[in-house]
Protein backbone atom coordinates (compact mmCIF):
# COMPACT_ATOMS: atom_id res chain seq x y z
CA UNK A 1 0.00 0.00 0.00
CA UNK A 2 1.21 3.47 -0.83
CA UNK A 3 1.25 5.91 1.90
CA UNK A 4 1.03 9.51 2.07
CA UNK A 5 2.24 11.94 4.34
CA UNK A 6 0.17 15.21 3.75
CA UNK A 7 1.89 17.49 6.25
CA UNK A 8 6.11 17.14 6.73
CA UNK A 9 9.22 19.81 6.98
CA UNK A 10 11.31 17.68 4.93
CA UNK A 11 13.86 20.59 4.76
CA UNK A 12 14.45 20.05 8.55
CA UNK A 13 15.17 16.29 8.12
CA UNK A 14 17.93 14.41 6.86
CA UNK A 15 18.33 11.23 4.26
CA UNK A 16 18.36 8.48 6.84
CA UNK A 17 14.82 9.89 7.46
CA UNK A 18 13.75 9.87 3.54
CA UNK A 19 15.36 6.57 3.18
CA UNK A 20 13.30 5.53 6.24
CA UNK A 21 10.25 6.94 5.33
CA UNK A 22 10.42 5.11 1.28
CA UNK A 23 11.36 1.71 2.97
CA UNK A 24 8.53 1.89 5.19
CA UNK A 25 5.90 2.98 1.78
CA UNK A 26 5.76 6.66 1.79
CA UNK A 27 5.59 7.48 -1.87
CA UNK A 28 4.13 11.03 -1.85
CA UNK A 29 4.28 14.07 0.80
CA UNK A 30 3.33 17.73 0.91
CA UNK A 31 5.61 20.05 2.56
CA UNK A 32 3.94 23.07 4.39
CA UNK A 33 5.89 26.36 4.38
CA UNK A 34 6.29 27.41 8.03
CA UNK A 35 8.72 28.94 10.64
CA UNK A 36 11.99 28.27 10.90
CA UNK A 37 12.34 28.04 14.80
CA UNK A 38 13.61 31.22 14.99
CA UNK A 39 12.07 34.47 13.56
CA UNK A 40 13.40 35.68 9.89
CA UNK A 41 14.45 39.29 9.22
CA UNK A 42 13.52 40.30 6.10
CA UNK A 43 11.49 38.74 2.65
CA UNK A 44 14.19 37.28 0.84
CA UNK A 45 15.00 34.41 3.82
CA UNK A 46 11.37 33.67 2.98
CA UNK A 47 11.99 34.02 -1.38
CA UNK A 48 14.68 31.55 -0.76
CA UNK A 49 12.92 29.50 1.82
CA UNK A 50 9.94 29.02 -0.99
CA UNK A 51 12.24 28.49 -4.01
CA UNK A 52 13.77 25.51 -1.93
CA UNK A 53 10.20 23.97 -1.26
CA UNK A 54 9.88 24.16 -5.18
CA UNK A 55 13.15 23.31 -6.13
CA UNK A 56 16.02 21.55 -4.15
CA UNK A 57 13.25 19.60 -1.80
CA UNK A 58 11.29 17.85 -4.15
CA UNK A 59 14.72 17.08 -6.21
CA UNK A 60 16.24 15.98 -3.01
CA UNK A 61 12.65 13.57 -2.24
CA UNK A 62 12.69 12.80 -5.67
CA UNK A 63 16.01 11.06 -5.07
CA UNK A 64 14.29 8.83 -2.63
CA UNK A 65 11.88 8.00 -4.98
CA UNK A 66 8.62 9.96 -2.96
CA UNK A 67 7.22 12.53 -4.97
CA UNK A 68 6.81 16.17 -3.27
CA UNK A 69 4.62 19.22 -3.29
CA UNK A 70 4.53 22.29 -1.18
CA UNK A 71 1.94 24.52 0.37
CA UNK A 72 2.93 28.20 0.08
CA UNK A 73 1.96 30.72 2.96
CA UNK A 74 3.23 33.11 5.66
CA UNK A 75 3.24 31.19 8.86
CA UNK A 76 0.79 32.65 11.69
CA UNK A 77 4.15 33.29 14.19
CA UNK A 78 5.40 35.16 11.45
CA UNK A 79 2.46 37.31 10.55
CA UNK A 80 2.84 39.33 13.98
CA UNK A 81 5.68 40.95 12.39
CA UNK A 82 3.76 43.95 10.29
CA UNK A 83 7.01 44.04 7.84
CA UNK A 84 6.77 40.92 6.95
CA UNK A 85 3.35 40.60 6.66
CA UNK A 86 3.42 43.41 4.02
CA UNK A 87 6.09 41.89 1.93
CA UNK A 88 5.11 38.30 2.50
CA UNK A 89 1.46 38.65 1.33
CA UNK A 90 2.76 40.97 -1.61
CA UNK A 91 5.29 38.07 -3.10
CA UNK A 92 2.75 35.28 -2.30
CA UNK A 93 0.60 35.33 -5.68
CA UNK A 94 3.70 34.63 -7.82
CA UNK A 95 4.29 31.83 -5.63
CA UNK A 96 0.51 30.71 -5.72
CA UNK A 97 0.96 30.61 -9.55
CA UNK A 98 3.21 27.74 -9.46
CA UNK A 99 3.27 23.96 -11.04
CA UNK A 100 3.91 22.30 -7.34
CA UNK A 101 1.80 24.02 -4.73
CA UNK A 102 -1.21 22.40 -4.26
CA UNK A 103 -2.28 24.32 -1.36
CA UNK A 104 -2.25 27.93 0.61
CA UNK A 105 -0.66 27.13 3.67
CA UNK A 106 0.45 26.98 7.00
CA UNK A 107 -2.25 29.69 7.77
CA UNK A 108 -4.50 30.05 10.75
CA UNK A 109 -3.68 31.13 14.42
CA UNK A 110 -0.90 30.88 16.89
CA UNK A 111 -1.70 33.29 19.65
CA UNK A 112 -5.17 34.57 18.11
CA UNK A 113 -3.65 38.71 17.55
CA UNK A 114 -5.22 41.34 14.89
CA UNK A 115 -1.80 40.84 13.16
CA UNK A 116 -2.98 37.05 12.49
CA UNK A 117 -6.64 37.79 11.53
CA UNK A 118 -5.39 40.09 8.82
CA UNK A 119 -3.34 37.43 7.68
CA UNK A 120 -5.46 34.68 7.53
CA UNK A 121 -8.46 37.15 5.82
CA UNK A 122 -5.55 37.56 3.28
CA UNK A 123 -4.78 34.33 2.48
CA UNK A 124 -8.12 32.55 2.96
CA UNK A 125 -8.82 35.64 -0.07
CA UNK A 126 -5.98 34.09 -2.27
CA UNK A 127 -6.96 30.96 -1.88
CA UNK A 128 -9.74 31.62 -3.33
CA UNK A 129 -8.58 33.66 -6.16
CA UNK A 130 -6.28 30.88 -6.93
CA UNK A 131 -8.74 28.30 -7.08
CA UNK A 132 -6.23 26.55 -4.13
CA UNK A 133 -7.09 24.16 -0.78
CA UNK A 134 -5.83 26.11 2.22
CA UNK A 135 -4.33 24.29 5.19
CA UNK A 136 -5.15 25.53 8.54
CA UNK A 137 -3.02 25.35 11.49
CA UNK A 138 -4.56 25.50 14.64
CA UNK A 139 -3.00 27.27 17.85
CA UNK A 140 -1.82 24.83 20.64
CA UNK A 141 -3.01 26.94 23.57
CA UNK A 142 -7.07 27.18 24.03
CA UNK A 143 -7.76 24.59 21.11
CA UNK A 144 -11.33 24.82 20.79
CA UNK A 145 -11.60 28.34 21.40
CA UNK A 146 -9.14 28.54 18.75
CA UNK A 147 -10.79 26.17 16.14
CA UNK A 148 -13.99 27.70 16.72
CA UNK A 149 -12.83 30.77 15.57
CA UNK A 150 -10.76 29.13 12.48
CA UNK A 151 -13.60 27.78 11.49
CA UNK A 152 -15.94 30.68 11.47
CA UNK A 153 -13.51 32.63 9.63
CA UNK A 154 -13.22 30.41 7.20
CA UNK A 155 -17.35 30.60 6.83
CA UNK A 156 -16.99 34.47 6.55
CA UNK A 157 -14.37 33.98 4.28
CA UNK A 158 -16.95 32.22 1.46
CA UNK A 159 -14.38 29.94 0.67
CA UNK A 160 -15.33 26.00 -0.25
CA UNK A 161 -15.40 23.88 2.74
CA UNK A 162 -13.94 20.74 0.84
CA UNK A 163 -11.24 23.05 -0.10
CA UNK A 164 -10.04 23.58 3.52
CA UNK A 165 -7.66 21.24 5.87
CA UNK A 166 -7.82 21.87 9.08
CA UNK A 167 -4.93 20.53 11.06
CA UNK A 168 -4.08 19.68 14.43
CA UNK A 169 -7.28 18.19 15.84
CA UNK A 170 -8.14 16.14 18.80
CA UNK A 171 -10.96 14.73 20.23
CA UNK A 172 -12.85 17.59 21.12
CA UNK A 173 -12.63 19.00 17.81
CA UNK A 174 -12.94 16.52 15.28
CA UNK A 175 -16.49 16.56 15.34
CA UNK A 176 -16.54 20.59 15.10
CA UNK A 177 -14.44 20.65 11.75
CA UNK A 178 -16.03 17.45 10.19
CA UNK A 179 -19.62 19.07 10.58
CA UNK A 180 -18.56 22.54 9.01
CA UNK A 181 -17.51 20.21 5.79
CA UNK A 182 -13.58 20.64 6.43
CA UNK A 183 -11.29 18.17 6.16
CA UNK A 184 -10.01 17.10 9.67
CA UNK A 185 -6.05 15.96 9.69
CA UNK A 186 -4.21 14.88 12.91
CA UNK A 187 -0.57 15.01 13.75
CA UNK A 188 1.04 12.52 15.44
CA UNK A 189 3.96 13.09 17.73
CA UNK A 190 6.12 11.19 19.93
CA UNK A 191 5.19 12.49 23.26
CA UNK A 192 2.31 14.70 22.77
CA UNK A 193 -1.00 15.51 21.64
CA UNK A 194 -2.23 12.53 19.30
CA UNK A 195 -0.36 9.44 19.49
CA UNK A 196 -1.24 5.99 17.09
CA UNK A 197 -3.34 4.36 19.56
CA UNK A 198 -5.43 7.35 20.39
CA UNK A 199 -5.72 7.83 16.50
CA UNK A 200 -7.04 4.92 16.03
CA UNK A 201 -9.36 4.68 19.14
CA UNK A 202 -10.71 8.44 17.25
CA UNK A 203 -10.76 6.54 14.01
CA UNK A 204 -13.05 3.52 15.42
CA UNK A 205 -15.54 6.12 16.70
CA UNK A 206 -15.80 8.81 14.21
CA UNK A 207 -14.92 7.27 10.58
CA UNK A 208 -12.30 7.07 8.16
CA UNK A 209 -14.01 9.74 6.04
CA UNK A 210 -12.08 13.07 5.24
CA UNK A 211 -9.72 12.37 8.14
CA UNK A 212 -6.25 12.99 7.50
CA UNK A 213 -3.15 11.83 10.17
CA UNK A 214 0.47 13.29 8.98
CA UNK A 215 3.89 13.45 11.33
CA UNK A 216 3.97 17.03 11.02
CA UNK A 217 7.41 15.97 11.36
CA UNK A 218 10.19 19.22 11.35
CA UNK A 219 12.82 20.64 13.41
CA UNK A 220 11.69 19.38 17.12
CA UNK A 221 11.18 15.89 18.36
CA UNK A 222 8.52 14.25 16.10
CA UNK A 223 9.20 11.16 14.18
CA UNK A 224 8.82 10.60 10.02
CA UNK A 225 7.45 7.63 10.46
CA UNK A 226 4.19 8.15 12.15
CA UNK A 227 2.05 7.57 8.91
CA UNK A 228 2.97 4.31 8.28
CA UNK A 229 2.82 3.92 11.77
CA UNK A 230 -0.34 4.62 11.86
CA UNK A 231 -1.05 2.23 9.16
CA UNK A 232 -0.07 -0.40 11.18
CA UNK A 233 -1.88 0.35 14.22
CA UNK A 234 -4.91 0.51 12.43
CA UNK A 235 -4.23 -2.78 10.66
CA UNK A 236 -3.73 -4.51 14.37
CA UNK A 237 -6.82 -2.68 15.89
CA UNK A 238 -8.96 -4.50 12.74
CA UNK A 239 -8.97 -1.47 10.09
CA UNK A 240 -9.82 -3.46 6.76
CA UNK A 241 -7.22 -2.80 3.81
CA UNK A 242 -9.97 0.03 2.16
CA UNK A 243 -10.61 2.11 5.26
CA UNK A 244 -6.60 2.21 5.79
CA UNK A 245 -5.87 3.13 2.45
CA UNK A 246 -9.01 5.66 2.37
CA UNK A 247 -6.70 7.44 5.65
CA UNK A 248 -3.42 7.03 4.23
CA UNK A 249 -3.99 7.66 1.07
CA UNK A 250 -6.86 8.18 -1.19
CA UNK A 251 -8.24 11.40 1.26
CA UNK A 252 -5.04 13.88 0.59
CA UNK A 253 -4.59 12.22 -2.56
CA UNK A 254 -8.54 13.84 -3.04
CA UNK A 255 -8.00 17.09 -1.29
CA UNK A 256 -5.07 17.83 -2.61
CA UNK A 257 -6.04 17.13 -6.52
CA UNK A 258 -8.38 19.56 -5.78
CA UNK A 259 -5.47 22.44 -6.75
CA UNK A 260 -5.33 20.45 -10.43
CA UNK A 261 -1.40 20.14 -9.58
CA UNK A 262 -0.84 17.01 -7.54
CA UNK A 263 1.23 14.92 -9.92
CA UNK A 264 1.97 11.30 -8.22
CA UNK A 265 3.39 9.47 -11.07
CA UNK A 266 6.52 7.47 -9.73
CA UNK A 267 10.01 9.50 -9.93
CA UNK A 268 13.32 7.77 -11.24
CA UNK A 269 15.33 7.62 -8.84
CA UNK A 270 18.89 8.74 -10.60
CA UNK A 271 20.92 9.28 -7.60
CA UNK A 272 23.88 10.57 -10.29
CA UNK A 273 21.13 13.43 -11.33
CA UNK A 274 21.91 17.15 -10.06
CA UNK A 275 19.96 20.16 -9.25
CA UNK A 276 21.49 23.15 -10.26
CA UNK A 277 25.04 21.26 -10.22
CA UNK A 278 24.52 19.71 -7.11
CA UNK A 279 23.24 15.87 -6.49
CA UNK A 280 22.63 14.35 -2.99
CA UNK A 281 25.85 12.22 -3.51
CA UNK A 282 28.62 14.68 -1.80
CA UNK A 283 31.89 13.07 -2.55
CA UNK A 284 30.47 9.89 -3.31
CA UNK A 285 31.32 8.69 -6.81
CA UNK A 286 28.83 7.24 -9.63
CA UNK A 287 29.97 3.90 -10.70
ZN1 LIG B 1 3.75 22.13 10.30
Amino acid sequence: MRLFDPHIHMTSRTTDDYEAMAAAGVAALVEPAFWLGQPRTNVGSFLDYFDGLLGWEPFRASQFGIVHHCTIALNPKEANDPGLRRDVLEVLPRYLAKDGVVAVGEVGYDSVTPGEDEALAAQLELARAHGLPVMVHTPHRDKLAGTRRTLDVVREAGIDPADVIVDHNNELTVDLVRDAGCWAAFSIYPDTKMDEARMVRLLQEHGTERMLVNSAADWGRSDPLKVPKTAAAMREAGFDAAAIEQVVWTNPVEVYARSGRLELDAVATDRTATFAGNSVLRGERPA
